[in-house]
């Protein structure tokens, strides 16, 4: 039976533009198990794609492959990749080696595609770079070798995979006469160990050392010449055109491969370990360092940009409260009048509401009727207001004291508005001014600078409470209370109790009531507009990703179609590509969080906000690097899993 049996196969290249191109038309050959065939003939002949057949990197059109008595032609089996693991080995003149990482891992390639463990697979690799001279490149880089080298690398990889069948296009292409040389002794070795070793080749030279030479122009076999028997390892003889180095190296007892000492069970090794898998794709994304760098960085901008809009949505809410609080949520007001039969006792009130749990601050403001306020110099009609308590405090007033004053405002004391002031044209303080209201005598102890509770008071006066003040005639009273953030509610409840119990419906207390609502939905404002704001920079770190991904995979395409060829599935490929992407998103998610919380603090120094940071940053940074990555690369994934082989590895 032979290995290799074509039976009338054609293939044909239909194309959206232009005629169909008949690459091989009605190809009829055998090839025995340990035949060194040589493929030659005209550019375009049909050379590749033959190869490509018999390789199972493409599939007849019409006609029949049978690989080792097994039919796999049209269709293909679903096994194709682990059959080309265990049986073929490729050499192709672009090499098709992992760029950038130890000649090592590029041998041990197909193994890992056929699930053989670690420790075996780099054992064996070992010994195959040995048996091609090249152990002690094994840790080099294989962009650090000539080119030489690197296709006795890519024999060492078929050597490895112990393949019964060795397919090289045109392996010599690329080197000089010397290195073509040695490397044709290595395959013709491998010959001489029983391996079938089909060659193109436009070299006459190369195609000397065949036994056979099969012509093939416009897509046909024009001739088969055979020059020679089959070689075994014992009956090697010049005559073949065995290579004089070749023949030494062989004499001298070199290691040979080992394939009886560490022999690998077809049936034993059949999956991918993920841990193998997340290594492979480690090792892919370190030896494209620039490229990785570039690309986390667009990851990183995106999850910085969640990671400041997340924490200074925090931080602005935060603040946010915090102005509510300070403000408007801390102000309680209340309202009656004064001179009725059960009308509070005026000077005790704000004790008794300063005695209140949560009250900061109280005093009571009563509103006179409007007299004439005069200085030496003008005089004015305003209406003057009489403080019981800290009213600074409790009115939030902005008070630029005397310097002789301190303390609480005297019967005899006032405080003046500052535009009132200047319309009285009082002269400094410092000099004790003084004022009269209808007709009494007062000294000026502070000016009024400005009062958002009480704006009008810039244009009006308060004087100090006099012993009288209880038997007062009938008026309006407010008391003004400051309290604790959050207790304004609760105090607005008590207040009126508290200053009238015989009453408490004549009080009436204004307090921002509706203040939570309203903080609320500031907060829920601010959230949405961020959120948005990240939505979009996630989608923007998305979509640059892809693209970045997909003209990676572009450029990647050979070593892909490579993968393939040696016995990855599709769905490795596609999962290498996501995990690859994955990796740049996670480095992504930590140089975004660095650059996040660098923002956050910039923003908060410079608002004097006090930075709020949440530790669940670091792992949504994390995650959210992840999902970016892994999405980014996606579609990338997908490609690179459809992508064909053989389009791909063309020289
Ligand atoms: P060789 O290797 O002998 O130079 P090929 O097998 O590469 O020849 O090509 C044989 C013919 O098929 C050529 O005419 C080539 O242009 C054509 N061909 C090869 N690959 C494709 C393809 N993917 N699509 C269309 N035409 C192709
Ligand atoms: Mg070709």
């Amino acid at each position: 039976m032979p290995q290799i049996h074509l039976n009338h196969v054609s293939r044909t290249y239909s194309s959206a533009r232009g005629p169909a191109v008949v690459a091989l038309r009605d190809v009829s050959l055998e090839i025995e198990q340990g035949e060194f065939v040589a493929i030659v003939g005209p550019s375009g002949g049909g050379k590749t794609t033959l190869m490509n057949i018999l390789g199972l990197l493409d599939e007849p059109t019409s006609g029949e492959y049978l690989l080792d008595g097994q039919a796999v032609n049209v269709g293909g089996p679903r096994n194709a990749p682990q059959l080309r693991a265990r049986t073929i080995g490729f050499i192709f003149q672009a090499f098709h080696l992992l760029p950038a990482r130890p000649a090592v891992d590029s041998v041990e390639l197909g193994l890992l595609y056929r699930g053989v463990p670690r420790a075996r697979r780099r054992a064996r690799a070992q010994e195959a770079l040995l048996s091609v001279g090249l152990a002690e490149r094994a840790a080099d880089s294989t962009s650090q070798l000539s080119g030489g080298q690197r296709q006795r690398v890519a024999i060492a990889r078929a050597i490895a995979g112990d393949a019964k069948l060795i397919l090289a296009d045109e392996p010599t292409g690329n080197l000089d006469s010397e290195n073509a040389e040695r490397v044709l002794d290595e395959l013709q070795r491998l010959n001489v160990k029983g391996s079938t070793v089909i060659v193109v080749t436009h070299s006459s030279e190369v195609a000397s050392r065949a036994q056979r030479i099969v012509r093939l122009a416009d897509g046909a076999v024009v001739s088969d010449q055979w020059r020679g028997r089959p070689l075994t390892s014992d009956a090697l003889s010049p005559s073949v055109g065995l290579g004089r180095s070749a023949k030494e190296s062989l004499n001298a007892g070199e290691p040979q491969v080992a394939s009886n000492t560490l022999l690998l069970p077809t049936s034993t090794y059949s999956r991918l370990r993920v841990l193998d898998l997340l290594r492979d794709a480690w090792a892919s994304v370190l030896s494209r360092r620039n490229q990785t760098i570039g690309l986390s960085f667009a990851v990183a901008i995106a999850v910085a940009l969640t990671i400041t809009t997340l924490g200074l949505s925090s931080s602005a809410t935060a603040q946010v409260s915090a102005t509510f609080d300070a403000h408007l949520n801390r102000e309680v007001t209340a309202r009656w009048s004064t001179g009725t039969a059960h009308s509070p006792t005026l000077t005790s009130v704000p004790e008794v509401v300063g005695d209140l749990r949560g009250v900061e601050a109280a005093a009571v403001l009563l509103d006179l009727s409007p007299s004439t306020v005069s200085s030496f110099a003008e005089s004015r009609q305003v209406q003057p207001h009489v403080a019981v308590g800290n009213i600074t405090a409790a009115g939030r007033l902005e008070v630029a004291e005397a310097p002789w004053h301190s303390g609480e405002l005297h019967a005899d004391e006032v405080l003046i508005g500052d535009l009132l002031a200047s319309q009285l044209q009082l002269s400094s303080l410092a000099g004790a001014p003084s004022i009269y209201i209808d007709g009494n005598n007062y000294v000026v102890a502070g000016l009024i600078t400005g009062s958002p509770r009480l704006p009008l008071l810039r244009g009006e006066v308060v004087m100090g409470a006099p012993a009288d003040i209880n038997t007062h005639a009938a008026t309006d009273a407010s008391l003004l209370a400051i309290t604790a953030p959050g207790a304004a509610p609760q105090v607005a409840r008590q207040m009126p109790a508290a200053i009238n119990p015989y009453q408490p419906d004549a009080i009436f207390v204004a307090a921002p009531s509706d203040s939570a609502i309203l903080r609320g939905q500031v907060e829920e404002g601010l959230r949405t507009a961020l959120t948005a704001f990240t939505v979009l920079a996630l989608i923007v770190a998305v979509a640059a990703l892809m693209n970045a991904t997909l003209l990676a995979v572009h450029t990647r395409r050979g070593e892909i179609g490579m993968r393939k060829a040696l016995g990855a599935r599709n769905a490795q490929i596609g999962a290498l590509i996501t995990i690859e992407s994955a990796y740049v998103g996670l480095l992504g998610g930590a140089i975004g969080l660095l650059l996040g919380m660098g923002a956050i603090l910039v923003v908060t120094i410079s608002q004097k906000w006090s930075p709020v940071f949440d530790t669940a940053l670091t792992p949504v940074a994390m995650l959210v690097g992840l999902v970016v990555g892994a999405s980014g690369g996606g579609l990338a994934a997908i490609q690179a899993a459809r992508l064909k082989p053989a389009d791909n590895l063309r020289n």
